[in-house]
């Protein structure tokens, strides 16, 4: 569903050197599969993440979501932050809204859709708080309702766990992967930066290894077969098990 096409990225240092951040990257992410991605720090993991979510460009290759070229941001992704990227002076409600408005969604459908974010993600009572007055954890389910309030095929995840504590963090972990679960729940396809390889080879499918200077894939880890989806799918699965 993503494709990542030989993509470069230079940034220009404080004395005007390019230094590239990421060199030739490919990567393929499949529809409904969890891939980590796993790499030193300043290795380029936020870097390509935002390039796939569409907030940068990069500065040779491409990223494409099925045949289209992604250029900016748009519905079919949305990413989750480290430090949660909540607007302080907006309330949850508003936080969570943001990810519609920028997405040009009617005044109508995106008070239903909040509505149904807030309370899928557990933070229904919590509507008209402010991001300041709520604990790490529930920061972050707001951070995670944003991102999901869109119904994105696929979450872009920057170390989504990492500024929690670790019975918050595998909490949060544990909802995500049951609501991924249900049948209904559109996002089933995901990529994640994790520091914790503990929580790359609980949730991912595959792992993947960003390596330092310049960014590319070093190397690659299948965790565990993907789940089908297509009964074909399964099919092929009752084979191999
Ligand atoms: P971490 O694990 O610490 O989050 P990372 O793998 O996510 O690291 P990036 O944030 O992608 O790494 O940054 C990679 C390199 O690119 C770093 O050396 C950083 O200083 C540089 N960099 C990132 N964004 C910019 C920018 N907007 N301008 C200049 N340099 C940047
Ligand atoms: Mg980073």
């Amino acid at each position: 569903i993503i494709t990542v096409d030989r993509v470069t990225k230079n940034f220009t240092n404080p004395s005007g050197e390019q230094l590239p951040v990421l060199s030739d990257v490919c990567l393929e992410l499949c529809e409904g599969e969890i891939v980590a991605l796993l790499g030193k720090s300043g290795s380029g993991k936020s870097t390509l993440l935002r390039i796939i979510a569409g907030l940068t460009l990069p500065s040779a290759g491409s990223a494409r979501i099925r045949q289209t070229e992604i250029t900016e941001p748009n519905a079919s992704t949305a990413m989750v932050f480290q430090t949660f990227a909540l607007l302080p002076w907006l309330t949850v409600r508003q936080n969570v809204e943001l990810g519609l408005r920028a997405r040009g969604v009617s005044a109508w459908e995106r008070g239903e859709r909040v509505t149904d974010a807030i309370d899928m993600i557990g933070l229904d009572g919590f509507e008209n708080a402010y991001p300041k007055e709520l604990s790490g954890g529930m920061r972050q389910r707001v951070g995670f309702a944003r991102a999901l309030v869109v119904q994105p095929e696929v979450l872009l995840m920057d170390e989504p766990f990492s500024a929690l504590d670790v019975l918050t963090a595998e909490n949060l972990r544990g909802e995500l992967m049951r609501l991924r679960a249900e049948t209904a729940f559109p996002t089933k396809t995901m990529l994640m930066v994790t520091h914790n390889i503990e929580e790359a080879v609980q949730l991912a499918d595959r792992i993947l290894v960003l390596d330092n200077n310049p960014g590319r894939i070093k190397g690659e880890i299948q965790v565990r077969l993907p789940q089908p989806r297509d009964p074909r799918g399964a099919g092929f699965q009752a084979l191999v098990d």
